[in-house]
C-alpha cells in the first residue's frame, strides 16, 4: 500500500489589498501598498502550502478586483484573509488585524494572528470593524455574509519611512508572514 504525505484539506483565500490604477497607501520613499500587499500575499501563500493548505488569492498580478468580488470569491474556502499595508503619519508602527462585527469565528482568527505577530514585537491589536463608521470593511462584510471566518490585515504603517524600509526586506517579510501562517495554521486547529 502507497503511503501519501498527510495532505491538510482546509483551504485558504489571501486578497492581496489593491492593485491596478489603485495602488494604496504611497510611502515618503514612493512604496506603493498594493506592491507591498503582493509580495507578501505571495509568501504567505507558499508558507501555507509548506504548511499542507491549499492556498487562492484574489487576484493575480498587478489587477484591481472590485471588493464585492474580492468578497465573493470567498464562497467554499474556510478562511478569508485580506492583506493591507496601512497609512496614518510617520511615527504610526504596528500591525492591527480586523475583523467583522458580531463575527465570532473572525475574531478568533484575528486574534490568533495578533498572538503570533505580537511574538515579534508590539502591534496595535485586534479591532473590530462595524458598518456604523466610514471605516466599514466592504470585502469583510461580503465574505463574513457567506459564513467565512475572514480578518483583514494592516501588516505595518508604510507611511513611517524607518519601517516602509524594513519591510522591503525579504527576511522581514518572511518572519512576518510565517507569524500570520503560524496564527492561521493555530486558529484552523481549533488553537
Ligand atoms: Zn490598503
Amino acid at each position: 500500500m502507497a503511503v501519501y504525505p498527510r495532505r491538510n484539506l482546509k483551504r485558504i483565500l489571501i486578497d492581496p489589498g489593491h492593485g491596478g490604477e489603485d495602488p494604496g497607501a504611497i510611502g515618503p520613499g514612493g512604496e506603493r501598498e498594493k506592491e507591498l500587499n503582493w509580495r507578501y500575499s505571495l509568501t504567505l501563500k507558499w508558507l501555507l502550502e509548506k504548511m499542507g493548505y491549499e492556498v487562492g488569492l484574489t487576484r493575480w498580478g498587478d489587477v484591481n478586483v472590485p471588493l464585492g468580488w474580492r468578497g465573493k470569491l470567498a464562497r467554499g474556502y474556510d478562511i478569508f484573509l485580506s492583506l493591507h499595508f496601512n497609512a496614518g503619519g510617520e511615527e504610526a508602527e504596528g500591525a492591527e488585524v480586523w475583523y467583522h462585527e458580531g463575527s465570532r469565528k473572525g475574531k478568533q482568527l484575528a486574534m490568533w494572528v495578533d498572538i503570533e505577530l505580537k511574538k515579534l514585537g508590539k502591534t496595535r491589536g485586534v479591532k473590530k470593524d462595524t458598518n456604523r463608521y466610514r471605516r466599514g470593511f466592504c470585502v469583510l462584510r461580503v465574505a463574513e455574509g457567506q459564513g467565512v471566518p475572514s480578518a483583514l490585515l494592516e501588516v505595518d504603517f508604510v507611511s513611517n519611512p524607518k519601517v516602509e524600509k524594513k519591510v522591503k526586506a525579504e527576511e522581514e517579510r518572511m518572519r512576518r508572514m510565517q507569524a500570520v501562517a503560524n496564527g492561521i495554521d493555530k486558529f484552523l486547529k481549533g488553537g
